[in-house]
This record gives C-alpha cells, sequence and structure tokens, in this order.
C-alpha cells in the first residue's frame, strides 16, 4: 500500500496516521518529498481493507499493491489447480468437453441426449434441473425429478452430472445427485450461495457475472476458496456490452488474462456467450486457441422443442463435428481433446 498526502498534511497528522498504520502490525516509511509526503507502508495491506484512510482530509490519495484476492490467487499457488468429477478432468493438457441440453426436460430425453454426446467425445453431461430464467413465465426446470433423471443419465453412460444450483436451500439437495455444482452468472454475487458451496465437498462450476469485471468475479470466487473449497472452474460465459447480435459479447480477453491471475483452471461457455448455434462452433474453437481448458456446450436433438436456449443448442451430430474440429486446434496449439 503506498499512501499519498496532500501538501497541506502537517508533521501532526503524519505521526497520527503512523501510529495507526503500526497499530495495525504494518511499518510506514515515510518519504518526505519537496511537494509530497508519500508514505508506502510494508507488511500484510490486507490488514488496511476496513481502515477508511481516504476519510483523513490530509490523504489524497491510496493505491494498493497487492491484489485483493488472496487463495484463488496465480501468485499463492504457481500450478493450475486440477478440477476432478469422476471423468470429468479440468486444467490438464487434455481439454475437457462438458454437453447436453439447456435443461433437464425428461428422462429419455437426458438419457438419449448424455449417450449422443458421449459417443462424440464430452466427459461430462450439462442440463439444468433448477433454472434462473429471466421471466418468471418461462420454464423454471423439473427440480428434483430433473435430478433424478440426470442420475439416471449418469448411471446410464458413466459421465459425470453438472447441474446448476440456485439457493443456499438446495446446495445439499443437488450435492446429492451432481458431481459439480454449477453457480449461475445471475448468482456470482449471491455470496451466501458462495459460502454454502465453499463448504460442500463437491467440485463447482462458477461461472462469471452478466456485468461482472475480472476483479469482482475473482473476489467472489475468494468466498469459495475461503470456505475450504479449491475445486473451482471459473468460466466465461459473455458479459454486456454495446453489442446486440450477439446474446452477450464474449470476452475471450477474460481466458488469458485469468490464467495470468489465478491457479484456477478456466472454461468456457460458447452456447450462453453467442445465443446462436451457428456460432458456438467458431467460438468454441476460438476458445480452445486463447487456452480454455475445458467448454461447456448446450446439445439438444430437438431444438425446435427445447424448453429453453433452443436457439443456441446445437444437434449431437454438429456436436461430434465440433469436437473434431476442436481437436485439431488443440493439436495445434500443443494440448489435446
Ligand atoms: C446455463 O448454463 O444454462 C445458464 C443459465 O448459464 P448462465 O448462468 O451463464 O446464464
Ligand atoms: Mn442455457
Amino acid at each position: 500500500m503506498i499512501i499519498v498526502l496532500k501538501p497541506k498534511a502537517t508533521e501532526k497528522d503524519i505521526q497520527r496516521l503512523c501510529t495507526r498504520i503500526k497499530e495495525l502490525g504494518l511499518s510506514p516509511h515515510v518519504s518526505r518529498g519537496k511537494e509530497r509526503t508519500v508514505i508506502p507502508v510494508i507488511g500484510d495491506e490486507r490488514k488496511l481493507e476496513n481502515v477508511a484512510l481516504m476519510s483523513y482530509p490530509f490523504v489524497e490519495k491510496v493505491m494498493a499493491v497487492l491484489a485483493p484476492f488472496k487463495l484463488v490467487s496465480r501468485e499463492s499457488r504457481p500450478r493450475t489447480t486440477v478440477v476432478r468429477a469422476r471423468g470429468l478432468v479440468v486444467g490438464e493438457k487434455k481439454i475437457a468437453l462438458i454437453a447436453g441440453p439447456c435443461s433437464v426436460e425428461g428422462e429419455a430425453m437426458i438419457v438419449r441426449i448424455a449417450k449422443a454426446v458421449k459417443k462424440a467425445g464430452a466427459t461430462a453431461l450439462r442440463g439444468g434441473a433448477f433454472k434462473p430464467r429471466t421471466s418468471p413465465y418461462s420454464f423454471q426446470g423439473l427440480g428434483e425429478e430433473g435430478l433424478r433423471h440426470l442420475a439416471a443419465a449418469r448411471q446410464a453412460t458413466g459421465l459425470a452430472v453438472v447441474t446448476e444450483v440456485l439457493d443456499t436451500r438446495d446446495v445439499e439437495l443437488v450435492a446429492r445427485y451432481a458431481d459439480v455444482l454449477q453457480v449461475g452468472a445471475r448468482n456470482m454475487q449471491n455470496f451466501e450461495l458462495l459460502k454454502e458451496v465453499g463448504m460442500s465437498r463437491r467440485p463447482v462450476l462458477f461461472k462469471r457475472g452478466i456485468s461482472a469485471n475480472l476483479k469482482e468475479y475473482l473476489q467472489a470466487a475468494e468466498y469459495i476458496l475461503s470456505r475450504g473449497n479449491d475445486q473451482v472452474m471459473l468460466c466465461e460465459r459473455g458479459v454486456r456490452s454495446v453489442e446486440d447480435y450477439a446474446r452477450n459479447t464474449f470476452d475471450l480477453n477474460a481466458v488469458p488474462i485469468l490464467k495470468e491471475l489465478t491457479h484456477l483452471p478456466i472454461v468456457t461457455d460458447p452456447s450462453q456467450a453467442t445465443g446462436k448455434y451457428s456460432w458456438v462452433e467458431p467460438m468454441s474453437l476460438a476458445s480452445v486457441a486463447c487456452g480454455a481448458d475445458a467448454l461447456i456446450i448446450e446439445v439438444h436433438d430437438r431444438p425446435e422443442a427445447a424448453k429453453s436456449d433452443g436457439e443456441q443448442s446445437i444437434l449431437p451430430a454438429r456436436f461430434a463435428r465440433l469436437v473434431r474440429a476442436v481437436r485439431r486446434v488443440a493439436r495445434a496449439v500443443g494440448r489435446t481433446a
């Protein structure tokens, strides 16, 4: 932390501030210049987090040196964390493919699609039983019945199940059926939910909020790790921007940036990011090229009848083609899929 004082700061002000800093176990190193006094503070500056330094009328500026997150930072753990759930491995050389419908609509449907995506090369099945819909009148998911269908699909295929949990009250229930708990974009700053999944023993697929910057996103992820769960995958799924041809603006910058900032593996979701089936494959390939560790893709065998997100769901045959193309790009960037 570097504290810059205003020219009017008196010797008494400086002493007062230094005493406060020392009380917190930190050491101030006062540097008196011609125009300004600057105080670099040595020690864990997070101790100063709850001190409103800017409330001192003689303080002009406060500059943080450390990132506002700790456990998620690459600094704290140089090697990428590998997240494992059954056959799903995210964070190693092999790019993982998570695929399935937006929503679970019935047992036969999810078992059929699970078999199809497995055959094409997926290692995990996605499918929402609790759906966070923009409108309260849209399909809200089958709830526990949907979780049972997902368990049946896992039984039939051996695929790991990834499904969303919306509510702190459902974390235990969803964790009983799921291999991975998905926390959706709309809940990125639902800190109570983050604490709850942080206490669960299930890995978490944690999506970036619709309007969240990466600092806010990593601080939110810190909540999950701070409760003891480090099996967390981050997921870029597009953000709000000026552009509205696509459902969202796919922020692929986030992939290399997050890789520098955090040890957590990075997933991308080209389905929610683009909102259109024909844009999913090119943006999947772009994701692989820029370093994503996994893709999560919506696949439906009757997109026109899907209860949610049919317009961005691809057919199983198209998914099989996508997997082949992903393998080619993966090879070109020194990975496998
Ligand atoms: C989804 O995966 O279907 C979903 C609702 O995702 P997001 O939270 O990214 O909108
Ligand atoms: Mn969806």
